[in-house]
């Protein structure tokens, strides 16, 4: 059975050694001294390993049942939720007055991988609770802020979104759910969606789905979508529960992982609604959802990587087969541990640099968020909306693949369920689907994130390279081994951009037929820049005789590993993107 230890010291190090939170001026960060953030994750990282590790195997093996319209969730799970709504750990960064902690984002963030990595599944149905409530925070009345935020934030009413139908996924402007106007302001919501994560469960009170539909007469395609609140139980005036709504659960699909998480079919028949924000403009308001669900999903993507990382790590010292070419480093035993291997070890390394790399990552666009929300900063905000379709495209493929790499370490006890490494791959899996398909993300930064506001955010992420590598010029720990290569690689992802300029007006397809390897070619630039902060926040925490010397020289070597044979992927994705459109679309679609 797998095991996870929760990463609390490499966090504490992101926080404090990397972002120096104590010392930043956004606010609310001043409270982030470092015992404060250990307690926390300690805390969280208890849960995460005791509590929600445990019931991951049960949640695959067990999967959710239907019957009846009534869904089951695997044995355990509504105990646990029970746990957390007791601690306070279900709306950690929502604000106070709705009955949230106030947090930073960037806290959550570091509970939430924990709690993700430890059980993805079970995660998802907070996650999206967590999401409907910012939609509704962002874009609700008074009333409607008073009505389902308080419920939402301890996690007694959950939420869901709900956007996919049978026809359509990615098109939306498809979409045919239908929303009738009513004499007392409410609509009449009648359509079906399909793949609802969480959609109907037996873990919360009532379910708050958040529902894309049209309202007749409106105009045609995507400007005609406006989103709704549809309560499973209707909410009298003083805010207990009332009658049920018309919307019912139809089934729930079998699927390849995240099987306690219940995907269902849900039909609404007539359900009465409210709308939230504006008539026709659904598809903004739901982009604040979506846009946090998409970090989310980076997140989910990182996690599965870190807790098969861990187990594979934990294999490779105790299983011995073979020697050391060199000699054997276990003569006494019949056999070496397979960490002795270069081959091996080349696989837990490109782990090790993802999970490390992909995390600081993370918090670093968690902290802009932060700064967007809290300092009202236009620059943050501009940034992180640029860098979103890469963080969710980049580590949830890159995370994926390294679920496959640390079952690969374990050899056919990868392929066999008994160890567990299987479902960490299966689970991985659909964060690269979900939450717009990972082509959809690198169309959405191609095609509209470069050219965002004319091309500042992308300029501004150039300037904080070129400023980082100029600062650090003549430091010779970092020269060659970490600014040279990043220089090189931000110089390619700058090419690719001209690409794009110079081609995609004349043939968008130029554009977009390299889109997939430009959202790569931009991920590795951000694991190099981060990489290359963490060499140098190492350099100054050993310079300043840190006792934890062994965690600061690992870093170090981690990062010109990263540096050395992992970086240089930013050359072959300039060179296909640079090859142009024809490779691609010149085949004519019948000799396929
Ligand atoms: C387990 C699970 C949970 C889910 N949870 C939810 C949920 O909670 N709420 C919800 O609303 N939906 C949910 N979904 C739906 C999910 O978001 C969609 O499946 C996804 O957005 C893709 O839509 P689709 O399946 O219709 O694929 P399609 O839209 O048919 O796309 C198929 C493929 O074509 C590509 N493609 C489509 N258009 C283009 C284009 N213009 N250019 C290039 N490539 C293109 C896509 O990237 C994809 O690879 C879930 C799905 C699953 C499997």
């Amino acid at each position: 059975m797998p095991s996870y230890t929760p990463p609390t010291r490499d966090m504490q190090f992101l926080m404090h050694d990397l972002l120096k939170v104590s010392q930043s001026d956004v606010a609310g960060y001043d409270e982030l001294a470092p015992d404060f953030t250990a307690a926390v994750l300690e805390e969280a990282g208890k849960l995460a390993s005791e509590l929600l590790s445990p019931l991951n195997p049960v949640g695959d093996r067990q999967g959710c049942s239907f019957e009846n319209g009534v869904v089951r969730t695997p044995e355990g799970f509504k105990d646990a939720f029970d746990t957390l709504r007791a601690g306070g750990w279900t709306a950690l960064d929502l604000p106070e007055e709705y009955g949230g902690q106030n947090m930073p984002v960037l806290l959550g963030t570091a509970v939430g991988e924990m709690f993700s990595a430890a059980n993805q599944s079970f995660t998802m149905y907070n996650g999206l609770t967590h999401g409907a409530a910012s939609a509704i925070l962002a874009h609700g009345s008074e009333a409607q802020k008073a009505t389902y935020l308080p419920k939402m934030a301890t996690c007694d009413w959950t939420g869901t979104m709900n956007l996919t139908e049978p026809h359509c996924g990615t098109d939306l402007g498809l979409l045919r759910t239908r929303a009738e106007p009513q004499e007392d302001g409410s609509y009449k919501i009648t359509g079906q969606k399909i793949f609802i994560s969480s959609g109907e469960h037996d873990m919360a009170e009532n379910i708050i789905h958040l529902v894309l539909a049209r309202i007749p007469g409106g105009p045609e395609g995507i400007k005609g979508i406006s989103l709704f609140i549809v309560p499973k139980f209707l909410v009298n005036d003083d805010g207990s529960l009332g009658e049920r709504n018309a919307v019912s659960c139809g089934k729930i699909e079998e699927k390849m992982g995240i099987h306690g998480n219940s995907t269902c079919v849900m039909d609404y028949d007539g359900a009465t609604g409210w709308l939230l924000g504006e008539r026709d403009k659904g598809m903004r308001a739901m982009f604040t959802m979506m846009n946090e669900a998409r970090l989310g999903v980076g997140m989910q993507g990182l996690a599965q990587a870190e807790i098969a990382y861990q187990n594979a790590l934990a294999y490779a010292r105790e299983r011995l087969q073979g020697r050391a070419v060199t000699g054997a480093a276990n003569p006494d035993g019949p056999a070496d541990p397979l960490i002795v291997h270069p081959d091996i070890r080349r696989m837990l390394l490109d782990q090790k640099i993802f999970v490390e790399g992909g995390r600081a990552l993370l918090f670093w666009g968690a902290e802009m968020i932060d700064r967007a929300h809290r300092m009202e900063d236009a620059e943050a905000d501009g940034l992180i909306s640029l860098l979103t379709p890469v963080i969710k495209g980049f580590l949830t493929d890159q995370g994926f693949e390294m679920t496959v790499l640390a079952q690969q370490v374990y050899g056919g006890h990868g392929y066999i369920e008994e160890w567990g490494m299987s479902q960490f791959v299966r689970d991985a899996r659909i964060a690269m689907i979900y939450e717009g398909a990972n082509g959809i993300q690198a169309l959405d930064l191609v095609g509209r994130k470069l050219a965002q506001d004319s091309g500042k955010h992308v300029m501004a992420f150039f300037g904080i390279v070129k400023r980082f590598i100029k600062e650090n010029e003549g430091n010779a720990t970092l020269e060659k081994d970490f600014l040279d290569p990043l220089k090189e690689a931000s110089k390619q992802l700058q090419s690719a951009g001209m690409f794009f300029m110079q081609h995609g007006m004349k043939n968008p397809d130029a554009a977009l037929a390299g889109s997939y390897d430009f959202m790569h070619l931009f991920g590795h630039v951000c694991l190099g820049l981060m990489w290359s902060k963490m060499a140098l926040a190492a350099q100054q925490a050993l310079e300043n005789g840190a006792s934890d010397t062994t965690f600061y020289e690992a870093k170090l070597m981690t990062g010109r590993y990263y540096m050395a044979r992992r970086l240089p992927a930013t050359a072959m994705h300039l060179r296909r993107i640079e090859s142009g459109a024809d490779p691609v679309m010149g085949l004519k679609a019948e000799l396929f």
